[in-house]
Parts: structure tokens; C-alpha cells; sequence
């Protein structure tokens, strides 16, 4: 294990004004923190935080970093406090160990590879600052050096695939090769025990067939750069058994046919000098075809460039030979964090074509022209505006920032979606206009009976959610006026003593240019034809009656009209949504009022004291707090059903009906219900504007000297 004072002179070497005092005090708050707690290994704990710190100096990161790296696990494993560590070593190094302690926690449950990619995006969004993400890989990478400790074999696997899925694929994007290829070995020892095994030794037997011929090449190679009076850096190696385990799997080949497993690399000075040796190495060898690349012109996303080809080598051996800068091979290894270690020496360009994917992680493209600024930019942007949510299961799903459980039932299913009645976040039932967190687990909670709720639409962000929770809401309103264009035509058939027959409006679809009666009925509850209309094209040999019953309908589709614009009088309901006012409480503006959302009739308004409520208690997700608009038109009426006990005389109707337009209103409708003695229950519906205007009327109708008793019907 590294001891402190090697620690220190390692940061200072590279970074001769790191605060040492803080590094030794963060040494020894980890030792004190993680104290007798044991790895597996039987090794102190401490040693883990100390190592990951270690493998971090190789990529000479700043000072942060590294005091991050020796107490990243003290939050979760120790007692220890977010406080304490903003305390004792600064805001930068707690959001730095807190950032570290929320990715630790997150576990890829995902069974399927699909998933893995909006994995790897979680972990990104989560790092928020790319040094989370270094500090994540090298603990990562000490942890994958000791599994072999591990007893249980069910949890090697599962880290293995981890592994492999998400921190191997994240440092290749990061151009960090030698941690990707290191994570990748040790996965796949892991994962495939025996076929490593036989990879490996397969390897050793070659090696001992060969003699030293990896040398005796790396010599002809020498030998015939120089020759050009090129400055070279010579040396081979052996592929590595997962890229040869790969290579076998996609050609679908047995090791015997595998030859070229060397590999060699030429480093020079210049870019001039890559293309001389290109040229050296393919005059020498014969060229296999097909094998040539060059990522210097185009280098790989993540930033790599190097000139690749194969030949038939000095000993007639398949070899591959890779050729490039210093500069070009730092970055080959070290990825991302290359640029920490140039810093000192000369700036690194980023207008090149190096590192296009982490110019955009990193929100680098306004002036990032030197390094200073690259440390500064540090906070990744890339997926901000996406959030990476989990089911009870595992899967993963990909949403738009703000979205909701609501959006995260939709992204699953319609079905899940249109039933959704609750959800739980973490364990915890939560509201369902809750933001979701990156990294949520949530669990939707089902039931057969709900049915979308227009109240969703107000908070759900996903286009899915939307446009389900609107097919939803037009539905409901074409099913509210089929019923009501069915009502008042087969009203118009009893007033007319028609015998209502459903099949002879078949006949007329045609003229209304309607393709079915339900649509016909659906024009008619909305007010676009007259009932009349189809009525006397059905039936024109009732035309006499025409006068009398049209000045009946044209009023009745006049309310219908009216009906369309009432969502316009009530907050808090989306504009156009079915809606009516409930029978038991006949509610007018000026009440109190709550909206109850019901099963195939939109909502339901009701006065806040309506006793019919009560039904609705145990289902609080079907409530919507609504309430009136101020302006609301100055002609709009709402009819209110009373009944009013009178004296039983010819002339009653009449001074009824003054009394009510005298405070300006109108009865719609009257009829007698019981007669008792001299009196008689006389039911009326009046038309009101608001509930003061309802008192006016019952106020009126009690002063009449006829009238003993007013009142609402419940
Ligand atoms: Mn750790």
C-alpha cells in the first residue's frame, strides 16, 4: 500500500504547490474514519481510498481529486458527514466526495444490454463534474484488481458485467484506453474463467514457441527507421486476451486461426514523421489488405489518433503496427486526463479534431482554447436536460427533465399510463406531479377503474403523455355529446308522437354528411345541427308543426352552446374538457365548488358542501380544486331546480312568473309534483347568473303573500 509521505511527493511532483498539509490531513482522516473496517482481501480498509488516490497521481490530477479520492467512501462506509468534509477540507472537495457517493449508489439491476446505454447516460448525468466520473473509474479499477477476494461468485459476475456494460465503455469515450482495457481483462476473468484460461495459456505457449521473435522484430523495426534517420520509440506487445476473445466471438474463429496476436507501436515526433514511417513499414513488408487505418485525418470520437496497418513482418508473421506522436499516445492512454498533465508544458489546442465528444460533455465550445479554462469547465453538460429513472425491475427509461411519474407511466405503456392512480419514488408514495430525480426507482401503482385525468395534462412534459391524456379527454367529450344529441332528438320524436326508430336516420347520413348515426347524434349534442333539422328531413310530413317546435330547439341549442364554453367559466380545468354541473347540488357561481373526475363523463362540478362527496373520500386522485373565473360572461345563466309551495289558485302561474323576471330572470321549465289541501309543490328550474342572484330570486318568490315555503332541491 502506498504510504502517506509517497502520496504526497508524488502530487508535489507533478504539482509542486499542492497543499500538502490538506493531503496528509485527508491520509489520516480516512485511516481514522474507516479505522479497524476490514476489504476482503483482510487488508485495512483504508487502504482502498489509498490506492484509488494512487492510480489517480498517474494521471497527475489536481489536488481535489485526489484528497476526493482518499475520503470518497467515508460518507457512505463511515460516520462521517457531508459537514464534516465542508468543515475540515472545503465546499469543492464535499461536492466533489457527495457527487461520488450518489453514483456509488445507483446499481445497474438492467438484465437486457439495451438498457445499458441509458446506464452509461445515467452515470454521466449523475457525475456532474467530470472529476466524479475519474475518481468512479479508478475506484472501479481497484476494486476489479481485488474481486478475486471476493467469495461470493454470484457478485463477481454481477460486478463483472457491470464492468463491462458501463465503467470499461465510459472510460473508452473518456479516450482513457489503459483503464478500459485493464477493466475489460479483468471482467472477462471473471465472467469467462475457463475461456480466459485457455486464452492465456495459448498465449504462453506461443511466446515460448517463438522465442524472443516479439524482439527480434522490434529490432528489424528499429533497424530500418533509423536507416531514414527518424527518432523512434520502438516496442511490441501481445494483444489482450478480451480483444482476442472479442475478435474470435465476432469472426466466430478458433484461437489456431488467430495469428497477428502482436502488436507494435511506433512513437515519434511529428505527424510528418507518422506517415514517413507508414511508408517505411509498407516498401519493407507486404501489406495485408484491408487493415489500414488512419485515425490521424479522422480521429476516433473520443479523441484517438494513431495510423493503424497489418503486414506479413521480417519473419513472415502477420504483425500489427500502430504509429503515431508522443503527444497522440498520452492521449491514447490517458484519455480526458491527458490534458491535466500538459497543462504545465504547453497548452492543449481544442480546436482541433481531438475530442469532439468531450468538447460537448463538457460545455467547452464558447473560447476553451487553454487548459486553465478546460480545469475550470469541469462540470459536465451533456444530458442536463434528461433525467434516467428506474422501474421496480430495473429497466431504465430515458425522460425530458421535469417529467413525472405521470410521463413515466406513459414511456412504459398506454395502459400503465391510463391507469395510473399513484406512484411510489424510492420506496414512498409521492404525489404524481412530483419531478423526477435522476436515478428514481419508481413503482406506478394500478387501478382497472381510473382513467386519465385532465388535470395531467397541466404538469406532464412527455408529447406521449400529452397526446394519450387528450385522446382521452376528446373521447370522453364525443361520448358526453352522443348522449346528449340522442337525448333531445328522441325528445323531439315524443313531442312529436313519433315512434323513435334508431335505423330510418340511416337514410339521411348522407345529407349531413355524417358516416354514422353515433356521429350524427355527436353534431347534434354539439350543437353543429339542429335536431329539427334531421327530424323534418326524416320525417317531413310533420313539417306543420315546424313552427312551434323550432322556436322550442333553438333554444334548447342555444343551452347546448352554451354548454361547450362552460369550462371557459371555471380555473383550473383544461379548456374544452367534458364537464357538467352535478343534479344534487346545482352549483352557480359564487359557490364553493371542487371538480370530481368521473368514469365516462368528464368532470363533475359540485358545491364544496354537496353531500354526495363523501362517495368520493377514499379516492383523493380523483378530486381537482377548481374554482370560478371573475369575468365570466355577463349573459351566462345556470338553471337551478326550487321548489316552491303555493297557495293553489288560477292566477299562482302567473304571479310566479312575474315576481321571477322581475329580478330578472326566467323560468325554463315548471310542472307540479304534490298537492296538498289548498297547497301545491310547484317545481321550477330558474335560470341564474351567480348565487347572489339565486337569493334574489328565492327572495323574491317568498315575498309573494301566495307562496309559503322556497326551496333548492337537494
Ligand atoms: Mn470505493
Amino acid at each position: 500500500m502506498l504510504r502517506q509521505f509517497e502520496l504526497v511527493e508524488r502530487v508535489k511532483s507533478y504539482d509542486p504547490n499542492a497543499d500538502e498539509e490538506g493531503l496528509n490531513r485527508a491520509y489520516v482522516f480516512a485511516v481514522k474514519m474507516h479505522g479497524s473496517q476490514k476489504r476482503e482481501s483482510g487488508d485495512p480498509y483504508f487502504s482502498h481510498p489509498v490506492e484509488v488516490a494512487g492510480i489517480l497521481t498517474e494521471y497527475k490530477l489536481d489536488y481535489a481529486t485526489i484528497v476526493t479520492a482518499l475520503l470518497h467512501d467515508t460518507v457512505e462506509d463511515t460516520p462521517a458527514s457531508y459537514a464534516d468534509i465542508e468543515g475540515l477540507f472545503g465546499k469543492e472537495v464535499a461536492t466533489l466526495v457527495e457527487g461520488v457517493t450518489k453514483l456509488s449508489k445507483i446499481q445497474n439491476q438492467a438484465e437486457h444490454t439495451r438498457q445499458a446505454e441509458n446506464f452509461r447516460k445515467l452515470v454521466l448525468a449523475m457525475s456532474e463534474d467530470i472529476r466524479v466520473l475519474l475518481i468512479k473509474l479508478a475506484d472501479r479499477l481497484h476494486n476489479m484488481r481485488t474481486l478475486h477476494f471476493c467469495q461470493k461468485e454470484e457478485k463477481r459476475k454481477r460486478i463483472s458485467q457491470e464492468t463491462l456494460d458501463i465503467y470499461a465503455p465510459l472510460a473508452e469515450r473518456l479516450g482513457m484506453n489503459r483503464i478500459k482495457d485493464e477493466l475489460e481483462d479483468l471482467a472477462f476473468s471473471q465472467l469467462h474463467p475457463e475461456a480466459y484460461q485457455s486464452i492465456t495459456s495459448r498465449l504462453n505457449f506461443l511466446r515460448e514457441k517463438g522465442g524472443n521473435i516479439t524482439e527480434k522484430i522490434v529490432e528489424q523495426l528499429r533497424k530500418d527507421v533509423a536507416e531514414a534517420g527518424i527518432e523512434a520509440e520502438i516496442y511490441g506487445r501481445e494483444k489482450r486476451p478480451y480483444s482476442i476473445w472479442q475478435k474470435m466471438n465476432r469472426k466466430n474463429i478458433s484461437f489456431e486461426q488467430i495469428c497477428d496476436i502482436m502488436a507494435f507501436r511506433v512513437i515519434v515526433n511529428t505527424i510528418e514523421d507518422c506517415y514517413h514511417v507508414l511508408g517505411i513499414v509498407h516498401t519493407k513488408y507486404h501489406m495485408i489488405p484491408g487493415r489500414y487505418k488512419d485515425y490521424i485525418s479522422t480521429p476516433k470520437g473520443n479523441g484517438y489518433q494513431s495510423l493503424h496497418t497489418g503486414v506479413i513482418g521480417p519473419f513472415k508473421e502477420r504483425i500489427e503496427v500502430q504509429i503515431r506522436t508522443k503527444e497522440m499516445h498520452d492521449v491514447a492512454e490517458m484519455g480526458v486526463a491527458a490534458h491535466w498533465s500538459y497543462r504545465e508544458n504547453k497548452p492543449v489546442t481544442m480546436d482541433g479534431k481531438q475530442f469532439r465528444w468531450m468538447r460537448e460533455l463538457l460545455d467547452l465550445l464558447n473560447d476553451s482554447s487553454n487548459s486553465d479554462e478546460f480545469l475550470e469547465n469541469t462540470k459536465i453538460s451533456m444530458y442536463n436536460d434528461q433525467i434516467f429513472c428506474f422501474t421496480p425491475k430495473g429497466d431504465l427509461y430515458g425522460l425530458p427533465k421535469d417529467a413525472t411519474p405521470v410521463d413515466f407511466a406513459y414511456a412504459i405503456h398506454s395502459n400503465i399510463g391510463d391507469h395510473c392512480i399513484g406512484a411510489k419514488i424510492n420506496g414512498e408514495i409521492k404525489p404524481l406531479r412530483t419531478f423526477l430525480q435522476n436515478g428514481d426507482q419508481i413503482e406506478i401503482l394500478l387501478s382497472k377503474t381510473q382513467t386519465p385525468s385532465p388535470e395531467w395534462e397541466r404538469f406532464v412534459v412527455t408529447a406521449k403523455a400529452k397526446a394519450a391524456i387528450r385522446r382521452f379527454i376528446r373521447h370522453q367529450k364525443h361520448i358526453q355529446f352522443v348522449e346528449f344529441g340522442k337525448n333531445l332528438l328522441q325528445g323531439l320524436y315524443k313531442e312529436e308522437k313519433v315512434p323513435f326508430n334508431e335505423k330510418e336516420l340511416e337514410g339521411v347520413l348522407g345529407f349531413f354528411k355524417q358516416s354514422s348515426v353515433e356521429d350524427l347524434y355527436a353534431v347534434i349534442g354539439e350543437g353543429i345541427v339542429l335536431a329539427s333539422d334531421i327530424f323534418y328531413r326524416v320525417h317531413p310530413e310533420q313539417r306543420s308543426a315546424f313552427r312551434k317546435v323550432v322556436d322550442i330547439f333553438r333554444k334548447k341549442s342555444k343551452s347546448i352552446s352554451r354548454k361547450s364554453d362552460e369550462s371557459n367559466m371555471i380555473k383550473g380545468l383544461v379548456s374544452g374538457i367534458a364537464l357538467h354541473y352535478s343534479r344534487c347540488c346545482h352549483p352557480v357561481p359564487g359557490d364553493k365548488i371542487v371538480g370530481i373526475v368521473t368514469t365516462g363523463k368528464g368532470v363533475a362540478i359540485h358545491r364544496a358542501d354537496c353531500v354526495m362527496l363523501k362517495k368520493y373520500e377514499s379516492e383523493p386522485e380523483r378530486w381537482l380544486d377548481i374554482e370560478w373565473k371573475e369575468n365570466i360572461m355577463p349573459d351566462a345563466t345556470f338553471p337551478v331546480r326550487l321548489v316552491v309551495t303555493v297557495m293553489d289558485k288560477p292566477s299562482g302561474l302567473a304571479t310566479l312568473s312575474t315576481a321571477v323576471s322581475k329580478v330578472q330572470s326566467n323560468i325554463s321549465h315548471i310542472s307540479t309534483a304534490s298537492k296538498s289541501g289548498s297547497f301545491i309543490d310547484v317545481v321550477m328550474d330558474v335560470d341564474v347568473k351567480n348565487a347572489n342572484h339565486l337569493e334574489e330570486v328565492i327572495s323574491a318568490l317568498k315575498s309573494l303573500s301566495i307562496v309559503t315555503s322556497v326551496r333548492k332541491e337537494k
